[in-house]
Protein backbone atom coordinates (compact mmCIF):
# COMPACT_ATOMS: atom_id res chain seq x y z
CA UNK A 1 0.00 0.00 0.00
CA UNK A 2 2.87 2.66 0.45
CA UNK A 3 4.79 1.50 -3.12
CA UNK A 4 6.00 4.62 -4.69
CA UNK A 5 6.34 6.55 -1.26
CA UNK A 6 9.19 7.60 0.19
CA UNK A 7 10.43 7.54 3.87
CA UNK A 8 13.06 9.00 6.07
CA UNK A 9 13.43 6.94 9.71
CA UNK A 10 15.94 8.73 11.95
CA UNK A 11 17.50 6.52 14.46
CA UNK A 12 16.75 3.52 12.47
CA UNK A 13 19.93 1.51 12.90
CA UNK A 14 18.44 -0.22 15.88
CA UNK A 15 15.90 -1.18 17.86
CA UNK A 16 12.20 1.02 17.21
CA UNK A 17 13.61 2.76 14.54
CA UNK A 18 14.69 -0.26 12.94
CA UNK A 19 11.33 -1.96 13.27
CA UNK A 20 9.32 0.98 11.82
CA UNK A 21 11.85 0.94 8.68
CA UNK A 22 11.04 -2.51 7.93
CA UNK A 23 7.70 -2.61 8.47
CA UNK A 24 7.39 0.51 6.31
CA UNK A 25 10.32 -1.45 3.34
CA UNK A 26 7.53 -4.79 3.82
CA UNK A 27 4.86 -2.18 2.54
CA UNK A 28 6.89 -1.11 -0.05
CA UNK A 29 7.93 2.34 1.10
CA UNK A 30 11.69 2.91 -0.43
CA UNK A 31 13.44 4.30 3.03
CA UNK A 32 16.18 6.56 4.22
CA UNK A 33 17.99 5.23 7.28
CA UNK A 34 20.26 7.05 9.41
CA UNK A 35 22.04 6.54 12.66
CA UNK A 36 25.17 5.52 14.28
CA UNK A 37 26.76 2.24 12.77
CA UNK A 38 29.96 0.63 12.64
CA UNK A 39 30.96 -0.90 9.05
CA UNK A 40 29.92 -4.44 10.50
CA UNK A 41 26.18 -3.41 11.33
CA UNK A 42 26.03 -1.27 8.01
CA UNK A 43 27.03 -4.07 6.00
CA UNK A 44 24.36 -6.31 8.08
CA UNK A 45 21.22 -3.64 7.61
CA UNK A 46 22.44 -3.63 3.74
CA UNK A 47 22.09 -7.37 3.29
CA UNK A 48 18.28 -7.13 5.86
CA UNK A 49 16.88 -4.32 3.55
CA UNK A 50 17.89 -6.04 0.30
CA UNK A 51 14.64 -9.01 1.52
CA UNK A 52 12.34 -5.94 0.79
CA UNK A 53 12.54 -6.59 -3.29
CA UNK A 54 11.70 -3.42 -4.79
CA UNK A 55 12.28 -1.03 -2.46
CA UNK A 56 14.90 1.20 -2.23
CA UNK A 57 16.99 1.46 0.97
CA UNK A 58 19.84 4.08 1.38
CA UNK A 59 21.66 4.46 4.63
CA UNK A 60 22.54 8.53 5.16
CA UNK A 61 24.73 9.21 8.05
CA UNK A 62 24.00 12.27 10.66
CA UNK A 63 24.75 13.46 14.34
CA UNK A 64 21.29 14.77 14.89
CA UNK A 65 22.95 16.53 18.03
CA UNK A 66 24.19 19.42 15.04
CA UNK A 67 22.64 21.02 12.85
CA UNK A 68 24.66 21.36 10.03
CA UNK A 69 24.36 17.67 9.76
CA UNK A 70 20.67 18.04 10.13
CA UNK A 71 20.83 20.07 7.31
CA UNK A 72 22.66 18.32 4.94
CA UNK A 73 20.55 14.86 5.62
CA UNK A 74 17.49 16.77 4.80
CA UNK A 75 18.86 17.84 1.69
CA UNK A 76 20.63 14.58 0.70
CA UNK A 77 16.90 12.72 1.78
CA UNK A 78 15.15 14.88 -0.60
CA UNK A 79 17.43 14.31 -3.78
CA UNK A 80 17.60 10.25 -2.66
CA UNK A 81 13.44 10.28 -3.06
CA UNK A 82 11.48 10.66 -6.25
CA UNK A 83 9.35 13.64 -5.72
CA UNK A 84 10.56 14.21 -2.12
CA UNK A 85 10.40 12.84 1.08
CA UNK A 86 6.65 11.68 1.64
CA UNK A 87 7.10 10.20 5.56
CA UNK A 88 9.05 11.64 8.30
CA UNK A 89 9.66 9.31 11.76
CA UNK A 90 11.41 11.01 13.89
CA UNK A 91 12.80 8.58 16.26
CA UNK A 92 16.57 8.46 17.20
CA UNK A 93 17.05 9.04 20.51
CA UNK A 94 19.04 8.28 24.15
CA UNK A 95 18.75 8.12 27.58
CA UNK A 96 21.07 9.32 30.54
CA UNK A 97 19.64 8.74 34.27
CA UNK A 98 20.62 11.06 37.21
CA UNK A 99 19.44 13.11 39.89
CA UNK A 100 18.72 17.11 39.15
CA UNK A 101 21.04 17.72 41.12
CA UNK A 102 24.11 15.98 39.19
CA UNK A 103 22.49 16.42 35.86
CA UNK A 104 25.37 17.74 33.51
CA UNK A 105 24.55 20.27 31.28
CA UNK A 106 26.04 19.21 28.32
CA UNK A 107 24.32 15.88 28.76
CA UNK A 108 21.17 18.36 28.95
CA UNK A 109 21.94 19.98 26.16
CA UNK A 110 22.40 16.97 23.48
CA UNK A 111 19.40 15.31 24.69
CA UNK A 112 17.29 18.65 23.95
CA UNK A 113 19.40 18.85 20.45
CA UNK A 114 18.95 15.17 19.51
CA UNK A 115 15.12 14.99 20.42
CA UNK A 116 13.41 18.32 20.57
CA UNK A 117 16.10 20.40 18.16
CA UNK A 118 16.25 17.68 15.43
CA UNK A 119 12.53 17.04 15.15
CA UNK A 120 11.89 20.84 14.99
CA UNK A 121 14.58 21.32 12.39
CA UNK A 122 13.56 18.16 10.30
CA UNK A 123 10.09 18.80 10.50
CA UNK A 124 10.83 22.48 9.05
CA UNK A 125 13.33 21.06 6.15
CA UNK A 126 10.93 18.93 4.84
CA UNK A 127 7.27 20.06 5.51
CA UNK A 128 7.27 22.92 2.36
CA UNK A 129 7.47 20.08 0.12
CA UNK A 130 5.11 18.43 1.95
CA UNK A 131 2.44 20.78 1.62
CA UNK A 132 3.15 21.92 -2.16
CA UNK A 133 2.68 17.69 -2.90
CA UNK A 134 -0.81 17.59 -0.31
CA UNK A 135 0.27 14.99 0.75
CA UNK A 136 2.57 13.84 3.75
CA UNK A 137 2.89 12.24 6.75
CA UNK A 138 4.78 13.22 10.01
CA UNK A 139 5.59 10.98 12.90
CA UNK A 140 7.37 11.66 16.08
CA UNK A 141 8.41 8.84 18.56
CA UNK A 142 7.72 9.81 21.58
CA UNK A 143 7.33 7.51 24.90
CA UNK A 144 4.82 6.85 27.92
CA UNK A 145 7.60 9.47 29.51
CA UNK A 146 5.99 12.06 27.19
CA UNK A 147 2.56 11.85 29.21
CA UNK A 148 4.20 10.82 32.73
CA UNK A 149 7.31 11.48 34.89
CA UNK A 150 10.25 9.32 36.33
CA UNK A 151 12.85 10.45 38.83
CA UNK A 152 16.17 10.80 37.04
CA UNK A 153 14.90 11.44 33.99
CA UNK A 154 14.63 15.42 33.72
CA UNK A 155 15.95 15.86 30.02
CA UNK A 156 14.30 12.81 28.64
CA UNK A 157 11.12 13.58 30.59
CA UNK A 158 11.28 17.33 29.18
CA UNK A 159 12.21 16.91 25.72
CA UNK A 160 9.59 14.19 25.25
CA UNK A 161 6.92 16.36 26.70
CA UNK A 162 7.97 18.44 24.50
CA UNK A 163 7.93 16.66 21.16
CA UNK A 164 4.15 15.75 22.40
CA UNK A 165 3.87 20.06 22.19
CA UNK A 166 5.74 20.22 18.58
CA UNK A 167 3.49 17.41 17.45
CA UNK A 168 0.06 19.56 18.11
CA UNK A 169 1.67 22.82 16.48
CA UNK A 170 2.64 21.28 13.70
CA UNK A 171 -0.49 18.81 13.24
CA UNK A 172 -2.58 22.75 13.73
CA UNK A 173 -0.83 24.34 11.06
CA UNK A 174 -0.99 21.65 8.77
CA UNK A 175 -4.71 20.97 9.43
CA UNK A 176 -6.66 20.25 5.50
CA UNK A 177 -3.55 20.03 4.07
CA UNK A 178 -2.90 16.46 3.06
CA UNK A 179 -0.47 16.84 5.73
CA UNK A 180 -0.98 14.58 9.18
CA UNK A 181 1.17 14.68 12.50
CA UNK A 182 0.89 12.56 15.40
CA UNK A 183 2.97 11.17 18.14
CA UNK A 184 3.35 7.43 19.36
CA UNK A 185 4.35 6.89 22.62
CA UNK A 186 5.55 3.21 23.43
CA UNK A 187 6.11 1.76 27.30
CA UNK A 188 8.71 -0.04 27.54
CA UNK A 189 10.31 -2.07 24.84
CA UNK A 190 13.53 -3.74 25.06
CA UNK A 191 16.32 -2.19 23.11
CA UNK A 192 19.54 -1.23 23.57
CA UNK A 193 18.64 1.53 25.41
CA UNK A 194 16.83 -0.32 27.91
CA UNK A 195 19.19 -2.96 28.21
CA UNK A 196 21.53 -0.21 29.62
CA UNK A 197 18.94 0.30 32.06
CA UNK A 198 18.12 -3.59 33.14
CA UNK A 199 22.25 -3.63 33.21
CA UNK A 200 21.92 -0.55 36.17
CA UNK A 201 19.07 -2.37 38.08
CA UNK A 202 21.40 -5.44 38.06
CA UNK A 203 24.36 -3.44 39.46
CA UNK A 204 22.54 -1.18 41.76
CA UNK A 205 20.64 -4.43 43.48
CA UNK A 206 23.01 -6.85 42.46
CA UNK A 207 20.40 -8.99 40.45
CA UNK A 208 20.10 -11.32 37.68
CA UNK A 209 19.40 -10.19 34.59
CA UNK A 210 15.76 -11.83 34.62
CA UNK A 211 15.46 -10.44 37.78
CA UNK A 212 15.83 -6.81 36.96
CA UNK A 213 13.75 -7.12 33.63
CA UNK A 214 11.33 -8.55 36.05
CA UNK A 215 11.68 -5.45 38.34
CA UNK A 216 11.56 -2.79 35.44
CA UNK A 217 8.52 -4.34 33.70
CA UNK A 218 6.32 -4.47 37.38
CA UNK A 219 7.33 -1.05 38.60
CA UNK A 220 5.74 0.72 35.13
CA UNK A 221 4.25 -1.68 32.72
CA UNK A 222 1.04 -3.04 34.25
CA UNK A 223 0.87 -5.82 30.78
CA UNK A 224 4.86 -6.81 32.53
CA UNK A 225 4.79 -7.66 28.87
CA UNK A 226 7.44 -5.58 26.30
CA UNK A 227 6.10 -3.39 23.25
CA UNK A 228 8.03 -4.78 20.09
CA UNK A 229 9.33 -2.73 17.29
CA UNK A 230 7.43 -4.58 14.97
CA UNK A 231 4.08 -3.36 16.88
CA UNK A 232 5.72 0.22 16.64
CA UNK A 233 5.95 -0.46 12.92
CA UNK A 234 2.59 -1.40 12.38
CA UNK A 235 1.36 1.61 13.99
CA UNK A 236 3.50 4.00 12.29
CA UNK A 237 2.20 1.90 8.90
CA UNK A 238 -1.69 2.36 10.17
CA UNK A 239 -0.80 6.27 10.67
CA UNK A 240 0.53 6.51 6.76
CA UNK A 241 -2.14 4.47 5.38
CA UNK A 242 -5.04 6.38 4.26
CA UNK A 243 -7.65 4.88 7.17
CA UNK A 244 -5.47 7.57 9.02
CA UNK A 245 -5.93 11.05 6.31
CA UNK A 246 -8.24 12.38 9.23
CA UNK A 247 -6.07 11.27 12.21
CA UNK A 248 -3.49 14.40 13.13
CA UNK A 249 -2.40 16.09 16.65
CA UNK A 250 -2.90 12.90 18.22
CA UNK A 251 -0.94 11.25 21.45
CA UNK A 252 -0.67 7.52 20.85
CA UNK A 253 0.05 5.45 23.69
CA UNK A 254 1.35 1.57 23.26
CA UNK A 255 2.59 1.11 26.45
CA UNK A 256 0.94 -1.94 28.14
CA UNK A 257 -1.15 0.08 30.26
CA UNK A 258 1.77 2.60 32.06
CA UNK A 259 -0.28 5.64 31.49
CA UNK A 260 -3.76 4.67 32.15
CA UNK A 261 -2.28 4.30 35.76
P1 LIG B 1 18.18 2.40 20.45
O1 LIG B 1 19.30 2.80 21.32
O2 LIG B 1 17.99 0.98 20.07
O3 LIG B 1 18.21 3.25 19.09
C1 LIG B 1 18.43 4.62 19.09
C2 LIG B 1 18.74 5.08 17.68
O4 LIG B 1 18.94 6.50 17.69
C3 LIG B 1 20.01 4.46 17.11
O5 LIG B 1 19.86 4.23 15.72
C4 LIG B 1 21.06 5.56 17.35
O6 LIG B 1 22.15 5.50 16.46
C5 LIG B 1 20.20 6.79 17.11
N1 LIG B 1 20.77 7.98 17.73
C6 LIG B 1 20.99 8.22 19.04
N2 LIG B 1 21.59 9.42 19.20
C7 LIG B 1 21.72 9.95 17.97
C8 LIG B 1 22.28 11.15 17.46
N3 LIG B 1 22.84 12.08 18.26
N4 LIG B 1 22.29 11.34 16.12
C9 LIG B 1 21.77 10.43 15.28
N5 LIG B 1 21.24 9.27 15.70
C10 LIG B 1 21.22 9.04 17.02
O7 LIG B 1 16.88 2.99 21.20
P2 LIG B 1 15.32 2.73 21.00
O8 LIG B 1 14.82 2.18 22.27
O9 LIG B 1 15.02 2.05 19.73
O10 LIG B 1 14.81 4.25 20.95
C11 LIG B 1 14.24 4.84 19.80
C12 LIG B 1 13.30 5.95 20.22
O11 LIG B 1 12.22 5.40 20.96
C13 LIG B 1 13.94 7.01 21.14
O12 LIG B 1 13.47 8.29 20.79
C14 LIG B 1 13.42 6.62 22.51
O13 LIG B 1 13.36 7.71 23.36
C15 LIG B 1 12.04 6.09 22.17
N6 LIG B 1 11.46 5.20 23.16
C16 LIG B 1 12.08 4.05 23.54
C17 LIG B 1 11.47 3.23 24.47
C18 LIG B 1 12.07 1.92 24.91
O14 LIG B 1 11.54 1.34 25.88
N7 LIG B 1 13.08 1.41 24.28
C19 LIG B 1 10.24 3.60 25.04
C20 LIG B 1 9.66 4.79 24.63
C21 LIG B 1 10.27 5.58 23.69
Amino acid sequence: PLRGRSALVTGSTSGIGLGIARALAASGCDVIYTGFADDKVLAELQEDFRKYTSVKATYLPADLTKPTDIETLCTEAGKHCTGGVDIVVNNAGFQHTSPIDSFPLATWDAMMAAMLTAPFLIIKHLLPAMKTKGWGRIINISSAHGLVASVEKCAYVSAKHGVNGLTKVVALETAGSGVTCNAVCPGWVLTPLVENQIRKLMKDHNMDWKDAKTMLLSRKQPSHGFVTPEQIGNMVNFLCSEAANQMTGSVLSIDGGWTAQ
